[in-house]
């Protein structure tokens, strides 16, 4: 795994195109050069089975009108904020579950306070949060040393090692490779997602193109 973390850094200009961006250990960035904690949580709940260019147009408007933040966002009403979130798939569905979420924040003493790893069931238990965004959101914007379990990281993880993973068996192997680290964590799940976005497809993966053609099994097969 160290030598995919040193290929990531080669090539972290390919992950840059797939909405990845290596960063410093405890910057925001990594989400797609994003600034802040709230605005990576706010696209996780938009970003299910929508478009991530849409995402981003909404995130910006949002900040535009002062509203990208979720201790603000918890005094609103679904009639205030479901305008801006029109463009996105199931938007008022969306909408209930961000008020929510930001009042569940505002309660708990601030985002900051609940991005917590002793947190995780607590976080879980909110509607719209499954295992995915929770861990998503913890590393990412609570910069916590979790490795969310994803359908890319499984993909490429079972070519690479020419094993069948389990999704589930996922954050263990990372966590026994290479430790608990939330810099090693963060450029492997940028790289395992941007290499399931750009070259590791279910059908046909590109592998002529991917960065990891000469360690991953599934090339030599
Ligand atoms: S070399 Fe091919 S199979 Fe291996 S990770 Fe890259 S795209 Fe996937």
């Amino acid at each position: 795994m160290n030598k995919i973390i040193s290929l990531a850094y080669e090539h972290r200009d390919i992950l840059k195109d797939t909405g990845w961006v290596i960063s410093e250990p405890f910057s925001f960035a990594w989400w797609d050069g994003f600034d802040s904690a709230d605005k990576i949580v706010l696209s996780a709940f938009l970003v299910q089975m929508t478009k991530w260019e849409s995402v981003k147009k909404v995130i910006n408007l949002l900040e535009q009108k002062g509203l990208a933040k979720l201790e603000v966002i918890a005094d609103l009403d679904a009639r205030t904020l479901e305008p801006f979130l029109k463009s996105i798939n199931f938007y008022k569905t969306k909408t209930q579950r961000i008020l929510k979420f930001s009042r569940f924040i505002k309660e708990n003493n601030g985002l900051e306070n609940l991005l917590k790893i002793e947190n995780r069931a607590l976080i879980l238990s909110q509607e719209g949060v499954g295992e995915e965004t929770a861990d998503s959101i913890l590393l990412f914007a609570g910069h916590q040393p979790v490795f969310p379990a994803t359908e890319y990281s499984r993909r490429v993880m079972s070519r690479v090692t020419g094993e069948e993973i389990r999704k589930r068996e996922v954050p263990k192997i990372v966590e026994n490779g290479i430790g608990r680290d939330v810099l090693k964590f963060k450029i492997l799940h940028a790289s395992f997602g941007g290499i399931g976005k750009a070259f590791c497809f279910q059908n046909e993966p590109k592998c002529n193109r991917c960065f990891l053609k000469h360690v991953c099994k599934y090339n030599y097969r």
